[in-house]
Parts: C-alpha cells; structure tokens; sequence
C-alpha cells in the first residue's frame, strides 16, 4: 500500500510526498522549506523522517528546498550531479545539497527501503530530467510532470500503474490567445515544455487498463487553464473507454496541500 499528496503542483512550486509501510520520501521539493515542513507536520510528519528527496530535475520550482533540508539524502539523476555539485558554494538551493547528493542512472531503477523507484527519461529544457514509477512491490504509481511530449518511453513507463500523476499544464487555445510573449508560448507548447490538456488526456488512453484506479492531473497553469478544463479532457478519454466510473480523477491544488490518495 502506498500513499501520497501533493504538497503543491505547478509552475510556483511543485513537492508531492509518498509513504509506503518502511519509507517516507518526496518527489521534488520546489516551495520553501517552511512549507515543507509546515505541510509535512500537518500529517505528523517531520522532516527528518524523510528517507530521500528524489529530484526529477534542477528547475527551481522542483528543487527550491533541498538545500535547507539537512540530513535527508537527495537523489539525482547522474548528469544532474554536477549541477548541484557546481553550487556546492553558497547558492541558496544548492548549499548543503552537495553533500548529501546521491546519484542515480536516468535508466537504472534503485532501492529506498521497501520503494523500487524506476526513472525515465522525459523531453523538458533541463539537464537530464526524468519521472519516476514507484512500486513497493503491490502496486505501482507513475508520475510525470514538465514533460514535452509523451514519447514511447514514457507512455512504455507508465503502463500498468495503480495510480497516475501526470501533467495536464495548458489549454491551447488559452495559451496562444492569452497575455504570454510568443517566445514563452513556443517554450512551453514546444517538444522541451510542457503537457497540454489534449496530450496529456491522450496519454491516459494510451496507459489507461483495468487496474487503474486514480489519476491526479497536476502541473496546471494558472493563467493558461483551468482544472475544469484539464478534467473535461481526461473524463472525454475515460468515458470513451468506458472506465469513468472506475478511475477517479481530480485536480492537484497550486498552493495547498492536495488530498491524500491511498492505494
Ligand atoms: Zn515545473
Ligand atoms: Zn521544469
């Protein structure tokens, strides 16, 4: 059994934290250690309960508390190391992550106590990013955010998944025809950005099968979508397949802690 919420998702910070029966970890850790540890102590968790922060890339909004997060190790995918190793000297993130880096192969799946934690490589404008499946050998969640297009392995990744975080950033037409410059419209449409709502919805028909049981849409956009729109895009896919009444789906909160998901 793994449980897990996310503590905030989207473009000003994203930290989901996931517990199984041996393990406490988050994936990413981009609000203020305030936060964290303020979201953390709501559930009666402490920060130094935690067993790893996993990275899934060096983007601020991922990252922006590791460096305040003394003695928890932080996972990071081997081309990344570097990064944090660079700001080994007074960087506000960087400090003090240096020495607890523990680096893993975007292709190689490792251990955390009871959590095989499998890593893949995604196309997003940043070193080497990845998202992740965990397992703790029951059941299996998947999680991508800041990917630029659903590519064979990540859709290969998320198959067979228990449970389903996956970006659902930008509505299209919000996009091109809101106040954004044409150069950060392209970035973010673009095959390095992020996930619109119509590929993120034909993600799920491509992954969706009969023990899929929750997908949370996470990374929205708050000046380029609306969570009404990101799940009227998933519901269409999962009523078109007939599974709208098996798999739950709802809408990761920007800035509050979303609600906790069990499976
Ligand atoms: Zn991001
Ligand atoms: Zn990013």
């Amino acid at each position: 059994m793994i449980k897990f919420c996310t503590l905030a998702s989207g473009s000003s910070g994203n930290s989901l934290y996931l517990e199984s029966k041996y393990s406490k970890i988050l994936i990413d850790a981009g609000i203020s250690f305030r936060r964290i540890s303020r979201s953390l102590g709501n559930m009666g968790v402490a920060v130094s309960d935690l067993d790893a922060v996993v990275l899934s890339h060096e983007h601020e909004d991922h990252s922006r508390a590791v460096g305040k997060m003394s003695e928890v190790p932080v996972y990071v995918s081997g081309e990344t190391t570097g990064f944090w190793e660079g700001k080994r000297n007074g960087h506000r993130n960087g400090n003090g992550a240096a020495e607890r880096l523990r680096e893993f192969d975007s292709e190689e799946p490792f251990s955390i106590n009871d959590l095989t934690i499998t890593p893949f490589s995604v196309e997003h404008d940043a070193i080497d990013p990845v998202g992740f499946t965990v397992t703790d050998g029951s059941v299996k969640i998947g999680i991508v955010t800041d990917i630029g297009k659903p590519t064979a392995l990540v859709i290969e990744s998320l198959k067979g998944c228990d449970a389903l975080v996956l970006e659902s950033n930008h509505d299209r037409e919000m996009l091109f025809s809101g106040s954004y410059p044409p150069y950060l419209q392209q970035r973010i449409s673009g095959g390095h950005g992020h996930l619109s709502n119509e590929q993120s919805a034909s993600l799920l028909r491509e992954v969706l099968h009969d023990g899929l049981k929750y997908v949370l849409l996470a990374h929205l956009s708050a000046k380029n979508n609306s969570p009404e729109m990101a799940l009227r895009c998933s519901l269409e896919v999962l009523r078109q397949n007939g599974a709208a009444d098996r798999v739950a789906v709802s809408v990761a909160p920007r800035s509050t802690v979303g609600e906790v998901i069990t499976v």
